[in-house]
């Protein structure tokens, strides 16, 4: 019984996973070719699926070069916008893969459709642009409501779920949590980490659930004393995430 995650640095600032269990390989989202041959090749492994979270080009463009013989998981609801499925997920499927349940979560909010890939027994949760580490993707095409809907469903997740996410993005989310919180002392510890992990060029994910609870403004916005710090301790929690996220869209 053999069970491995392989994060591939991918583009810019992307992130690709290769979930690997008892001899099948799965690919959590497509954002470059080279990396992903490379990584696959390195260690023997070819895709016997590829799972993508949402449509946007950074996470879906190299599924064409990568697929022969791979089964393609999707969301239904971005069928017609996403490369061709073999299977298109709703909201709460499940799978199995290698012997293993995953569950598809509908995090919408980013865009419309953006699903997650959740392994309850391996405590590992694919978020994509959705959940990320120290931040959340930027609205484009859901609500604020929504987006705030999707992260409780991930924040009520156990908490020692690992969570990878789909950029490097860490540092700069940090800066600006630290404008909401600047006197939380987890978050503190956690900067320091984070600058010590990117000053030697090791990625921040996959990032553990209770740490993202403790350090995460986006996750926090149902605190009284991060509503007090805003001005708004009688707002409701979709309002403070509202307004977290118009500050972090004007950082
Ligand atoms: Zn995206
Ligand atoms: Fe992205």
């Amino acid at each position: 019984m053999s069970f491995e995650i392989v994060t591939v640095p991918c583009r810019e600032d992307n992130y690709a996973y290769l979930v690997h269990a008892d001899g099948k390989t799965a690919l959590v989202d497509a954002p470059e070719t080279a990396p992903l041959k490379k990584a696959l090749a390195d260690r023997g492994w070819s895709l016997d699926e590829i799972w993508i979270t949402h449509h946007h080009d950074d996470h879906t463009i190299a599924v064409a070069d990568l697929r022969s013989g791979a089964v393609v998981r999707g969301a239904k609801a971005d069928e017609y916008r996403l490369p061709e499925l073999d299977v298109a997920h709703e909201d709460e499927d499940t799978f199995e893969f290698a012997g293993r349940e995953v569950s598809v979560v509908d995090v919408s909010g980013h865009t419309v459709g953006h699903i997650a890939f959740y392994m309850a027994a391996e405590k590992a949760a694919f978020t994509a642009d959705s959940l990320m580490a120290l931040g959340c993707g930027r609205v484009f095409e859901g609500t604020f409501d929504q987006m705030w809907a999707s992260l409780s469903k991930l924040a009520a997740l156990p908490s020692e779920t690992m969570i990878y996410s789909g950029h490097e993005y860490t540092a700069a989310n940090g800066r600006f949590a630290a404008t909401i919180e600047p006197e939380n002392p987890e978050l503190k510890a956690r900067l320091e980490r984070v600058a010590a992990a990117r000053a030697t060029g090791q990625a921040t994910v996959p990032s553990q659930l209770s740490e993202e609870l403790a350090t995460n403004p986006f996750l926090r916005a149902g605190l009284a004393s991060v509503k007090s710090s805003l001005n708004m301790p009688d707002a409701n929690d979709a309002e403070v995430f509202a307004e977290i996220r118009r500050r972090k869209d004007s950082f």
